[in-house]
């Protein structure tokens, strides 16, 4: 067994010890809002955002993006599971920041192995051949953060699914104080009327 499948069966192991009456906990979440993020390992919306389970959705990828699979998770929470409030939350020094559709690309034409990235940007330096189908997935990369909360909240806002009910707020995590910084104008876009 790899150490790390010890490690995360070990942790559920202890978990499962103090779940408590959290299998009484309804599919609806309880506070009803839903936060967007990115992957990024260091983004924990539970501590930052104060969940507990059955709090809240949060839907994860790459970037924190709307992409079309956000939005079909975005379109079940309110719809089908009641949320009322969404989040928008990119964060500073995103990986996404770091890449280009292009890059992505070339690095996968050159191997499917992990790359490396120094102050040149990023290097394929795997083998074994790589595979071409990258360029039938757009990325999603990031440019500038701010542009990049704005467009999400602004394609979900005016999405033909998406009830105009519902608040989207834009904000930003600065991962250096763990800080939410509201982005006033994809907030603005993302009022509800
Ligand atoms: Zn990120």
């Amino acid at each position: 067994m790899s150490q790390i499948l010890e490690e995360v069966l070990a942790a559920n192991g202890t978990y499962s010890e103090n779940f408590g009456s959290k299998g009484d906990l309804t599919i609806p979440p309880a506070r009803r809002f839903t936060i967007l993020t990115c992957m990024d390992a260091r983004l924990d919306p539970a501590k930052f955002a104060g969940l507990a389970e059955g709090d809240a959705h949060v839907i994860r990828n790459a970037g924190g993006r709307a992409s079309d699979d956000a939005i079909r998770s975005l379109v079940i929470s309110y719809k089908l599971l009641g949320t009322r409030e969404w989040f928008v939350i990119h964060h500073t020094n995103c990986g996404m920041e770091t890449f280009t559709d292009q890059i992505m690309r070339n690095l996968l034409a050159n191997s499917l192995q992990t790359a490396k990235i120094d102050e040149t940007g990023w290097h394929d330096v795997g083998s074994g051949g790589g595979a071409t189908e990258a360029e039938f997935i757009d990325w999603l990369t990031i440019g500038e953060q701010a542009q990049s909360i704005y467009a999400d909240v602004k394609r979900i806002r005016f999405h033909p699914l998406v009830s105009r009910e519902i608040p989207i707020y834009g904000y930003l995590y600065d991962v250096k104080t763990g800080k939410l910084i509201e982005i006033p104008e994809a907030t603005e876009i993302g009022r509800a009327s």
